[in-house]
């Protein structure tokens, strides 16, 4: 493939070296990188969940204020996070790049140094890519391959009236963050770590998937009120949030008091915090309690499921109940 001043050759070479399979994974990559295509094989009886995204600079990322290895890194966790919200583990990635002229080989190698910390927090193996190249905007697709037992997957359709409504961590803090790095304050580090160095609920999405204690899950990547909207929608509910319960960091109270916002809104409508919410059938509430009781599990109820009549509605913090609105979120990564 046509590529800028880096050869080709000469870039996966380096990739080679630079991303080893780890020891772990050496039984399941048959072939990674350097041949036509991956061998790879999967646990016996396991299904295959695949993810993809691709970002597009100028549209979700801002290089001025992310730096190429948190690119990297975010773009690998960000879809360890899909295969976490379906209950499952992920193995494999492959990374296709579009390099624009600006890129040195330093930026490439800083890119794939994220993408390889965040496979190794997962234990993930790097299999395979594609390189080309492109005129002004870099562009950056990731595959990632996990893999489940068929019972354990988790839908956002199957959420059922009376489910109770969780979500793990806080919710808000990347928004928060992501306003810091605009405005080229680093006001709360706290914050701004949480934007560009997300981790993926992986443990939190085992733990659920192997005791089946979920009916439902997706991963926050546009804020609680447009996500929690697609498992009303996928399965034919409706729910009541009650705000008074979201789980908000003590920075994101300060930051958002900072800017006279309502902190409630950065957990409706802030994107990319890549926290599971997931609902879970009441029969299920006295385990998922203890677990979090015991500090197992970092998870906060937030509401519930209902049928599909009662609309999508949220408690707010004065304790009127209100219609909740469909609050989009523009995607950046940076
Ligand atoms: P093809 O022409 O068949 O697509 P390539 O020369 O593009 O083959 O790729 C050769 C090998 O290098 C393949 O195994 C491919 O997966 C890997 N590879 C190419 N580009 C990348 C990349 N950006 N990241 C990781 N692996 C890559
Ligand atoms: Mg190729």
């Amino acid at each position: 493939m046509r590529r800028s001043h880096i050869g080709e050759f000469e870039l996966i070479q380096r990739l080679r070296q630079a991303t080893r399979v780890p020891r772990a994974l050496r039984g399941s990559v048959v072939a990674g990188i350097g041949d036509d295509a991956a061998i790879l094989r999967l646990r016996p009886g396991r299904v295959l969940l695949a993810t993809t995204d691709l970002l597009a600079e100028h549209v979700h990322f801002d290089l001025t204020c992310t730096p190429y290895r948190q690119l990297g890194y975010k773009a690998a966790m960000a879809n360890f996070s899909d295969i976490a919200a379906m209950g499952g583990i992920p193995r494999f990635v492959l990374i296709a790049l579009a390099l624009t002229p600006r890129e040195s080989p330093r930026d490439v190698e800083a890119l794939y140094a994220g993408v390889h910390a965040a496979c190794r927090r997962a234990d993930v193996a790097l299999v395979g890519g594609d390189t080309s190249a492109s005129r002004r905007d870099l562009f950056l697709t990731v595959v990632v391959l996990g893999e489940a037992a068929p019972r354990e997957v988790l839908r956002r359709s199957t959420a059922h009236a009376g489910d109770h409504l969780y979500v793990t961590g806080t919710v808000g803090d990347a928004q928060a963050g992501l306003e810091l790095l605009q405005a080229r304050k680093r006001a709360s580090s706290y914050l701004t770590g949480r934007h560009l160095a997300p981790t993926a609920r992986l443990r939190e999405a085992r733990l659920l998937a192997e005791n089946r204690l979920a009916s439902a899950a997706i991963d926050l990547s546009d804020g609680l009120a447009g996500d929690v909207r697609h498992i009303c929608e996928e399965s034919g509910v409706g729910c009541l949030l009650d705000a008074r319960k979201f789980p908000l960091s003590p920075a994101l109270l300060i930051h958002a008091r900072s800017r006279r916002r309502d902190p409630i809104a950065y957990a409706l409508s802030g994107g990319e915090d890549y926290e599971l919410l997931f609902a879970v059938p009441p029969p299920k509430v006295r385990r998922v309690e203890a677990l979090i009781r015991r500090r197992q599990l970092r998870a906060t109820a937030i509401g519930r499921i209902l049928p599909a009549s009662q609309g999508l509605r949220i408690i707010g913090t004065n304790g009127s109940v209100r219609p909740m609105a469909a609050k989009g979120y523009e995607h950046r990564v940076g």
